[in-house]
């Protein structure tokens, strides 16, 4: 060990001093900063577990916001210097504010993140009794990019609203109380998949139609009924929630798993959810906000909905809510702001789209190239450019911006990397940077690495989580 030691401390300073080489973001980290980074991760995992729709998410976050000394703007009569107000849109979009002291016609400093994730929504008519079996199951719509086979065969529970014929709504969560009951998508035995499932490609392990969630198999005391198991299922929601079947048409019901996020690793290092991609980015761009006091330029967390199938629709990063927003608040500033104001706010805007990029899985290390991948443990991902096919559908940052960007991050001692997605002709993805950019603002993608994205367990490391915070923390107040 000793020997090993003294040869590291006698390499090249030059090359020390020319050499990029992206450092642990455990290094060199103190007992006090690692009790911090602790303290917010578990934080972090109370958020993950009270928080597993878009719509959880904003209200959690909104209460955080308003234990913080942050009001709904349209509350506040004036805004100045530090006043911390919010707004929310649809129950999935939120905006939080910190009034800086230059005025908002000079641009705001937004770091923009996602609150959807992947998972699987009821179908409309949803609800059917499979023949002569007795089984009650729920058809499902996914949503966002998942490999189909890996929600079979574990506890899933039931989130969402429904707005009843009475225009009445009603919030369900079903699966995550211990003494819930949950719900599965049973996967066909190993002894009889060798012709029907095994010869399948893994994308079609589980299709589509066959993600059928079972929901119950016990009839209803009803001689007359037909479908007594499916009636049984129709009770229980009229009894507890005064639906109908009909009322399944007005609502937003997700299967998410049922289990709750944990810390991984015998070091517990890590954390493992469902649904980081992106509230890791969500939660960490918020708690940042909630430490800044009197920013210059007007600081906004923003969190967005719809990311994971293409930004569209109202909650979507597509619609004109970024740009109402900072022109409600102007308006506020000055009844009589001017369009030309608000369009110069937005040009002269600096973001961070702030996603996750994939951490080098030491399972399946090819698919990336090493000297641009990122690794978990090794700070925020600065990701210059997404898309595919030759950064095809990408916001592709300035290097003026980055080079901002960087200078931040090395003066305020955050770790840092600079990465891709993976290999160049592997694949590819994208986030909500371009459609910020059509502002004419400038967007560069920065959040953590994880592994699995996009699977029921995503993994994220404690120090990535922390590192988040301390970033976003310190372009907040960027001038
Ligand atoms: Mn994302
Ligand atoms: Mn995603």
């Amino acid at each position: 060990m000793a020997a090993k030691k003294k040869a590291s401390k006698e390499g090249s300073k030059k090359e020390e001093k020319l050499g990029f080489k992206p450092t642990s973001a455990w290094d060199g980290m103190t007992k006090r900063t690692q009790n911090k980074m602790n303290k917010v991760a578990q934080e972090y995992i109370k958020f993950l577990d009270a928080g597993k729709t878009e719509r959880e998410a904003v209200v959690y976050l909104t209460a955080l916001l308003e234990k913080n000394g942050f009001k709904p703007l349209d509350k506040v009569k004036r805004l100045s210097v530090g006043t911390r107000v919010y707004t929310t849109n649809r129950g999935k979009n939120l905006a939080a504010v910190i009034i800086g002291s230059e005025p908002l016609e000079n641009g705001l400093n937004i770091v923009a993140s996602h609150v959807d994730a992947p998972r699987l929504d009821l179908k409309q008519n949803p609800l059917y009794e499979s023949g002569d079996l007795g089984l009650a199951l729920l058809r499902t719509h996914y949503y966002g990019g998942i490999k189909k086979y890996q929600w079979a065969s574990i506890p899933l529970a039931l989130h969402g609203t429904v707005i009843l014929a009475s225009g009445k709504t009603v919030d369900i969560v079903i699966g995550e109380k211990d003494e819930d009951p949950v719900f599965t998508i049973t996967d066909l035995l190993p002894h009889l998949s060798g012709k029907k499932q095994n010869v399948r490609k893994l994308p079609d392990g589980i299709r589509g139609e066959e993600l059928q969630v079972l929901v119950g198999s016990m009839p209803i005391n009803d001689e007359k009924a037909k479908k007594k198991v499916k009636l049984f299922v129709l009770d229980y929601l009229n009894k507890n929630y005064g639906m109908v079947e009909e009322d399944f048409v007005s609502a937003e019901l997700e299967i998410v798993p049922a289990y709750k996020a944990r810390e991984v690793g015998l070091d517990r290092s890590l954390v493992g959810a469902y649904g980081q991609d992106d509230r890791i980015c969500a939660f960490t761009s918020v708690m940042a906000l909630l430490d800044v006091k009197k920013p210059k330029r007007t600081a906004m967390a923003l969190l967005f909905d719809k990311e994971e199938i293409g930004s569209d629709g109202p909650t979507g990063v597509k619609s004109k809510y970024l740009m109402n927003t900072i022109g409600d608040l102007m308006e506020k500033k000055n009844p009589n702001y001017r369009d030309a104001g608000l369009r110069r706010s937005l040009e002269l805007s600096m973001a961070l789209s702030a996603d996750v990029n994939a951490g080098v899985n030491p399972i399946f290390k090819d698919v990336h190239e090493m000297q641009n991948a990122a690794k978990i443990g090794y700070g925020i991902v600065i990701t210059k450019f997404t898309g595919s096919g030759g950064k095809y559908m990408s916001n592709d940052a300035t290097a003026e911006f980055v080079g901002k960007v960087r200078k931040l991050y090395n003066s305020k001692k955050v770790p840092w990397q600079a990465a891709e997605l993976g290999k160049v002709d592997e694949g590819g993805g994208g986030t909500v940077a371009k459609f910020l950019a059509q502002h004419n603002m400038d967007v560069l993608d920065c959040g953590p690495a994880i592994l699995a994205m996009h699977s029921p367990f995503e993994i994220s490391s404690k120090v990535d989580i922390f590192a988040c915070v301390n970033a976003y923390n310190a372009f907040y107040e960027l001038k």
